[in-house]
């Protein structure tokens, strides 16, 4: 048996078979002779006539699920299949160069997708992407492997990679992922933030545990703990398989709290929301928990799972929105325009910069790609008149970018009235603070907003120049140090001075000790993934308001974390002892 440790990043316990995934596409290359050149053009077209069935089947699956404005995506992807230049091209090149097809193709489509990606020019970009994913199809079908993605698991497992890409997650099949497990990651890092919210156990940052698995290995993951064993003796199994079943009872211990209200013993109400990334997946659990509405929605990730990695058409959005709005309807839905970038890449439009929290993301690309905000924006809108809806903007640094999405959202209005197409009046739009520079502009910003949400997992990445993925680092990332603490009281004070609503939610709102702080500034509201939810609402109706601000009124001359998280200890085991 074998042990190792990692990130704690998702609760819960795992136990079954390793299946090991790499998103990583490796191609052969090898020299042919003359003689096998036929054999490879005839595997060439047999490969050809296999993906175009691939992409009609997609196409009519499409068509079933979400439109069929949606569904003729596909008719280009089929297209590519009868694509003269490009067909002679690969034969031209495999006659010449003697390489085996696989990296002829390989070759040939990633040229074309350098050589459009770089025009300035959507319809060009657009199809850079649709011929390298339609190289990699006719590679994968050539070398006789399924097309690697984890919504085509089919048996239960528990996944270990390197690095999971946040696309990967987007489409992973959730009844058949037990756990996960990964080398790299972090707490706040988007694929643990997906596996939470999808009540998923993981743990992440386990140094080179992929050269230690083998396919089908039995694995045992603590996301408690960040625990994991491989191939566990009988005993450590019967004590895990024990832990399972004490952790989905304690899980049953809250439900009969889900039908009263978040409000604290000395009667202040907080609203408690919930945190969504995969509607499709996670609206029964989202539904289920009581929550008082939606206070984010990542909606990025519509465009992380689209199933040809192509940005989702106005109408696709229209639908997806109007689903979530619908179902919550009258309750607030919160839908955040996309936050791309950093370590969400959607290939063809981000991709992995050298500083990638600080470079190309979230409002910057909406910004820098008006045709694609515009869509995201009238999608939005055309969709507020099936329910409540809010609108928040990521990663805002100051209020010139505002200035720029209220023109915007003034343009986008303008056109649906005059092309009579409904929508409400009274959609509110808000910003999330989270950079240190949109919290020292807060009563600039909070006076240009309806209301605003603490992006913490950021805020602290920023505040503390820590990479929030970066396992290295881990140890910096500390949510409790007394600059974030000082940054919080000053965007929250900010809000109330400015008569707005201020909510949290970053993963900060879901942690016991960090809601305590929210609780004792003064927060309005808490979003938080679904898995979180109770225990949020058990804490709050548990605790005192005025007592809760006492605490963390006092904990302001602390200069260090460990002071201030000991005296958060202190207080949790006088008062909370009930819930640890
Ligand atoms: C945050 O930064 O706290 C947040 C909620 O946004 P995301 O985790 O998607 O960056
Ligand atoms: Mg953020």
């Amino acid at each position: 048996m074998n042990f190792f440790s990692g990130i704690a990043a998702s609760r819960g316990i795992a136990i079954g078979k390793a299946h090991l995934y790499n998103y990583k596409f490796q191609v052969p290359k090898y020299n042919i002779s003359d003689i096998q050149i036929d054999a490879e053009t005839d595997r060439f077209y047999d490969a050809l006539r296999k993906v175009e069935q691939d992409y009609k089947k997609l196409k009519m699956d499409l068509e079933k699920e979400a439109s069929e404005d949606t569904a003729k995506l596909f008719d280009g992807s089929i297209l590519l299949t009868k694509d003269h230049t490009f067909i002679n091209e690969v034969l031209t090149r495999l006659r010449e160069d003697k390489k085996n097809i696989e990296w002829i193709v390989y070759d040939v489509s990633d040229t074309i997708f350098k050589k459009l990606i770089i025009l300035d020019d959507e319809f060009f970009r657009d199809r850079a992407v649709d011929f390298l994913n339609f190289g990699k199809r006719l590679v994968n079908t050539m070398l006789l492997e399924k097309s690697q993605s984890l919504a085509d698991i089919d048996s239960d497992v528990i996944v270990v990679s390197n690095d999971l890409a946040v696309s990967d997650t987007a489409n992973m099949n959730r009844q058949h992922v037990l756990g996960i497990l990964t080398e790299l990651g972090g707490a706040t890092s988007h694929v643990a933030i997906v596996a939470k919210s999808l009540k998923i156990p993981a743990v992440l940052g386990v140094k080179d545990i992929c050269s230690k698995i083998k396919e089908s290995d039995l694995l045992i993951v603590d996301g408690y703990s960040g625990k994991t064993f491989i191939n566990p003796d009988e005993k450590t199994l019967i004590f895990y398989k024990k832990e399972r079943e004490r952790f989905e009872n304690s899980e049953k211990k809250f439900l009969s709290i889900r039908e009263k209200p978040s409000v604290t013993l000395d009667n202040r109400a907080i609203a408690l929301k919930v945190n969504m990334e995969i509607p499709y997946q996670e609206i029964d659990l989202a539904m289920d928990v009581g929550s008082d509405g939606v206070g984010l929605y990542r909606s990025e990730f519509l465009y992380l799972s689209n199933k040809d990695k192509k940005l989702p058409s106005e109408e696709q959005q229209f639908n997806a929105y109007k689903f979530i709005l619908e179902k919550f309807s009258p309750k607030p839905v919160t839908i955040r325009t996309i936050d791309l970038g950093g370590d969400k890449i959607l290939e063809g439009y981000t991709e992995r910069e050298l500083n990638p929290y600080l470079g190309y993301r979230a409002i910057r690309l909406s910004l820098d790609k008006p045709k694609m905000f515009r869509d995201q924006l009238r999608a939005l809108y055309r969709a507020s008149i099936y329910g409540n809806l809010q609108i928040m903007f990521p990663m805002i640094t100051g209020v010139d970018e505002l200035a720029k999405i209220y023109k915007e959202i003034q343009n986008v209005k303008k056109e649906l009235t005059k092309n009579s197409i409904p929508f409400s009046n009274d959609v509110k739009v808000g910003t999330m603070i989270e950079t240190p520079s949109a919290a020292m502009l807060s009563d600039f910003i909070c006076a240009k907003s309806d209301f605003v949400s603490i992006g913490s997992n950021d805020l602290v990445q920023y505040t503390l120049a820590v990479d929030r993925n970066n396992d290295r680092v881990s140890y910096l990332y500390q949510p409790l140090h007394p600059s974030v603490i000082r940054m919080l009281k000053l965007i929250i004070d900010g809000a109330h001075k400015a008569n707005i609503k201020v909510s949290v939610c970053g993963e900060m709102g879901g942690d016991m000790k960090g809601l305590l702080i929210f609780i004792g500034l003064g927060i309005d509201e808490v979003s938080t993934g679904v898995n979180n939810i109770d225990l949020v609402k058990k804490i709050i109706r548990s605790v005192n308001y005025s007592e809760v601000k006492d605490l963390v009124d006092s904990l302001f001359i602390f200069d260090e974390t460990s002071k201030i998280e000991k005296e958060l200890d202190k207080w949790i085991s006088k008062h909370l002892k009930h819930l640890i």
